[in-house]
């Protein structure tokens, strides 16, 4: 069997033992199209890219898949009409002028682009991502949207060494989905929180959608492509 699959086999087993059922994202930057298509095999549909010029390639050569392609990375506008075209999901939606650029690209004849906001909830000045406080403008503006469907928030919480305040700020995040979702009428249903180092903590606290890289692909072989 597999490197990749015996990861993958081993996520969802335990998974099923914590009876927690999330998308498996596999985040495939710096990976090979060779590896995203074991990945694939190994049962594993949604995958991540952080860069377009990067994602591209791959994209067009996997087409024969029935791949989900999320884009997770930071959003530069001059990208807004390749990433629109491009990708099923947009996951790191952080601000009005982004949402309203995918939206214009986006095909009418395509399925709406489907879209989490991304909320940076410790302020982190690193890290791209809208505040709690304008997450439910954002939302507004983007359920108006024709071409966009919105499911929901995706964060990437301050790493924590201690697990009980990495828990702390993943219980802080589910409590503000379900404001916002409660804001939307229940619209949402995608709570994307939790990576390699922790995953486990972030189903257990109501994560829909893990992200993970490394713990699946392996170390990034490759140096990321900054684009
Ligand atoms: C790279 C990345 C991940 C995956 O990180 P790993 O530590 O490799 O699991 C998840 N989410 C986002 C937004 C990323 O950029």
């Amino acid at each position: 069997m597999s490197k990749i699959k015996e990861k993958i086999d081993a996520i969802h087993q335990k998974l099923k033992q914590l009876k927690c059922d999330p998308i498996l994202l596999g985040v495939s930057k710096g990976q090979e199209a060779s590896q995203i298509r074991e990945a694939f095999h190994a049962g594993i549909q949604h995958f991540g890219e952080n860069y377009w010029q990067e994602a591209k390639g791959k994209i067009a050569s996997l087409q024969d898949l029935a791949i989900s392609w999320h884009f997770i990375g930071p959003i530069q506008s001059n990208k807004c009409k390749d990433i629109a075209l491009h990708f099923d999901w947009v996951d790191s939606v952080d601000r009005a002028s982004i949402a309203l650029k995918l939206n214009q690209y986006r095909q009418a004849k395509l399925a709406p682009l489907q879209v989490c906001i991304q909320v940076n909830l410790e302020h982190e000045a690193t890290k791209s991502g809208c505040t709690p406080e304008q997450v439910f403008e954002l939302a507004d503006l983007i359920l108006g949207l024709p071409h966009l469907q919105l499911r929901g928030l995706m964060a990437i919480p301050k790493e924590e060494q201690d697990p009980e305040l990495q828990k702390q700020s993943f219980q802080a995040l589910f409590s503000l989905f379900k404001q916002v979702n409660q804001y939307c009428d229940g619209k949402l249903d995608t709570l994307s929180m939790g990576m390699s180092q922790d995953w486990h903590n972030a189903v257990l606290c109501g994560s829909s959608c893990i992200r993970i890289g490394r713990a699946l692909f392996g170390e990034r072989p490759k140096k990321e492509v900054l684009s």
